[in-house]
This record gives C-alpha cells, structure tokens and sequence, in this order.
C-alpha cells in the first residue's frame, strides 16, 4: 500500500524542496569529504533503524514529503511492523533487515543513508556499525549516553568516511533559525541570562516497560527533554558554556527509579551570562527566553514539532510557517541529504551533538555531587 496522499501533497513537497539547502554549511574541522558510495543518481535511499513512535508518526511521513532522500529500507527486532512497513510504503524484502542481520546492509547499492532512531543506549552501537557498512549517519538525541561514546561515533564515521548528522531537528527550523541569529547580531545589547525550559507531564498511567523510565536504556528528562533545553541555551548565547550546578528531583519515586523525572541546572558562559534550564517528566514546559540589557526575545513553545514562535520586546516576532508536522522533519531530512550530495558538512554534525553530550556528563556529576558546581571539559 501506497503512502496516505495527504502525506505527499505537492504543495508542501514544493515548499520542503524550496527551503532546502538555503543554510550555510557549518565549517568542521577534520572534516573528510565522504568516500563514494554512490553509484546511481536521483533521491538518497534512507533505511530506518527502530521502528517505534518517532519513526512511524513522523519520520515515515516525512519521507514521504521530501526531495533529495526516500525511505528506501527498514531495521526491526518486530516481524510485524516489518510486514505492516513493507505493505504500507512499498519496501522490497531485500531492504528489510533485523538489529542480528544488519551488516549486510553494507552489500546493498540502495541504502545510502541508515538514520538511527533507536532507544539512546543503542545510539553508539549502530552508528559505529552504520559507518563500517559504508553507510552515512543520521543519528537522533540525545546523541549517545556519554561524551566518550560520542566521541567513537565520531572516529567511526571520519575511518569510514561516512557523515555523522544529529537529529536537531530544531536547528532546521526557521524560527530558530533567526533566533539564534541573534547571537551574532545582539539587537538588544549585552546578553544577560537565558531561560530554557523543557518537559511533559507524562507517564501518569502504567507506563510498562518504557525504556525512557530504564536508565541502562538512557531513559530520564535529561537525555530526552533537556538535550533541547541546553542545546537552546548554546545556539542562544552561540558560546559553549564553562561550567554548570544541577540537581534533579522525584516527586514520584514509583515511578522514576533510577532516572531524574526533573532536572534544573544552570549553565555559566563567558562574561558572566547564565542559562536557567528546567527540564522535567512532570510539568508541561515550552519556553525559551533571553534577558538583555535593552530588551528581551522569547520563543514559545520553542521545540514542538510545528507551530514555533514567537516575539521580542521591540515588536518584532519571530512567525515565519514552515507547515504542519512532519515539514520541519521534511527539512531536516532534504538538508541533511543535499550535504551529503553536494559533499559538504552538514548542518549538525555528530561534533555539535559530543559538544551537549559534555555538558550532559558535567550535568550528572553535579547532580550526583549535589548540586556541586563542575567545569566543563572543553576538548
Ligand atoms: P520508541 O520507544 O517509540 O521506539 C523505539 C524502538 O526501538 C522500538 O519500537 C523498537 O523498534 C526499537 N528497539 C530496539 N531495541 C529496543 C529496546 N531494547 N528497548 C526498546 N525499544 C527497542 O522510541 P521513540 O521512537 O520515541 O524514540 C527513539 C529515538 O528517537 C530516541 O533516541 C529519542 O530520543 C528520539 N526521538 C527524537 C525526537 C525528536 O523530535 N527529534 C522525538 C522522539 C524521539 P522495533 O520494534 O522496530 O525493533
């Protein structure tokens, strides 16, 4: 069976296509051009490695908008969704993998790319068997559990000559992408503090074997909800932050064993700017703001899939449409493809994903030292 027509509208395949490729790409030291693995022309063929809610409600779909990239192919532990995948988008058997069976993935000419959407603790594992296939990466956050796994991920795809892409799929969209902006340009002169709050209240039901309540898995808001939060923090201020203080709380120890259900943590930058950041399973959190000397600028909500926005004390606003879910996913994925065709560094290379996975392991030893302030490694 053929994808929903709505999912395929010509419309917004238009308007993907036209946004894409209009960034400049980020300069990446060390970078090496990918070896060729390309034999044939036309869009990327992408294979999804888990196929678990991300993937099924927007990435598939997305896939179906894009330009430059196809879903082509499908890694599963479960024959079913396999089954129900291949009816649904067309996927031959011979594109159809499971997590034992997957190297072989390097013999296949139509699987260009292998983008990760696995639980975070199996992110490492498959990047690094990714690239030794041939294949280019595009890995979702949190982009590892520890900075030392990201940085393997790394020295995997630069041995291999593949490119490493994180799923920010926030540092894509047009709203944020003004926004951070902002931190070269300074309309509202010195920036004094930022405020960048992230969460969901969830898991009030019985949330079973959820791995994002397993901390072997990589559950907890931090790795889930706060990579937005801090990653905002550093495209606010456009520094990378020198040290931090966190703590987490549980309010429902039943529940979170293990794993932080809140994180707060306050992130120092040069000259003296903080960032506030609460990330949470517990509270419904969407904001993005930063304090100036001359003024203010807030985003929210600022990291939905559709529908960012938002305004500045000088009246500005920050309302540019991207159309509804999945079209930031569409052009993530159209821009991530375009690098790898045109041969430049994409957008958010894995680099940009080892440089929160640092902060992130500063995050927890503060947390673990209650609270004790702890400077960030800054390799
Ligand atoms: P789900 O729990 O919905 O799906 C994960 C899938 O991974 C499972 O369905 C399963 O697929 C596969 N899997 C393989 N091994 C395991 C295991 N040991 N435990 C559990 N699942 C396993 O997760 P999501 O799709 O929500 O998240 C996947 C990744 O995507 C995470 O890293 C998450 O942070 C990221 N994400 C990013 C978002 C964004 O906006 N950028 C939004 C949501 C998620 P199968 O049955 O096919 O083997």
């Amino acid at each position: 069976m053929n994808a929903p027509s709505s999912l395929i509208d010509p419309a917004r395949r238009r308007l993907v296509a036209a946004l894409a490729g209009t960034g400049v790409a980020a300069a990446l030291p060390g970078w090496a051009a990918p070896r060729a693995t390309r034999t044939r022309r036309g869009p990327l063929g992408v294979a999804l490695i888990g196929l678990g809610g991300y993937s099924r409600d927007l990435l598939a779909p997305a896939l179906q908008m894009t330009r430059h990239c196809r879903l082509a192919g499908i890694v599963t532990g479960t024959p079913a969704k396999a089954e129900e995948w291949q009816r649904r988008y067309a996927i031959p058997d011979r594109n159809v993998y499971d997590y034992e069976g997957f190297a072989r993935i390097a013999d296949n000419p139509n699987i260009d790319v292998v983008y990760v959407v696995l639980p975070n603790h199996l992110h490492k594992r498959f990047t690094v068997e990714a690239a030794a296939a041939g294949k280019h990466v595009w890995c979702e956050k949190p982009m590892a559990m520890d900075a030392g796994e990201a940085r393997e991920m790394i020295d995997a795809c630069r041995r291999h000559r593949v490119q490493l892409t994180i799923g920010y799929r926030l540092q894509h969209e047009p709203n944020t992408r003004a926004w951070s902006e902002l931190a070269k340009s300074r309309p509202f002169g010195r920036l004094l503090r930022v405020k960048a709050d992230a969460g969901f209240n969830g898991f009030r039901n019985n949330p079973g074997d959820a791995w994002r309540l397993d901390p072997a898995r990589g559950g907890g808001a931090m790795y889930d909800m706060g990579v937005y939060s801090l990653n905002a923090a550093r495209y606010t201020t456009g520094r990378e932050p020198l040290a931090v203080t966190a703590r987490q709380e549980i309010l429902r120890p039943e529940i979170f064993r293990g794993v932080d259900e809140t994180m707060r943590f306050r992130l120092e930058f040069p000259e003296g700017v903080v960032a506030d950041c609460v990330t949470s399973f517990g509270m419904d959190l969407n904001t993005l703001r930063a304090e100036c000397e001359a003024g203010w600028y807030q985003l929210s909500p600022f990291q939905t899939y559709d529908g960012i926005k938002g305004e500045a004390s000088d009246g500005r606003r920050f309302d540019a449409t991207l159309g509804p879910k999945p079209a930031m996913q569409a052009l993530q994925m159209d821009q991530d493809a375009l690098a790898i065709i045109e041969g430049r560094p994409p957008r958010v290379p894995g680099e940009e994903g080892l440089r929160d996975m640092r902060v992130l392991d500063a995050i927890f030893a503060s947390a673990r030292a209650d609270g004790k302030r702890v400077q960030i490694d800054q390799d």
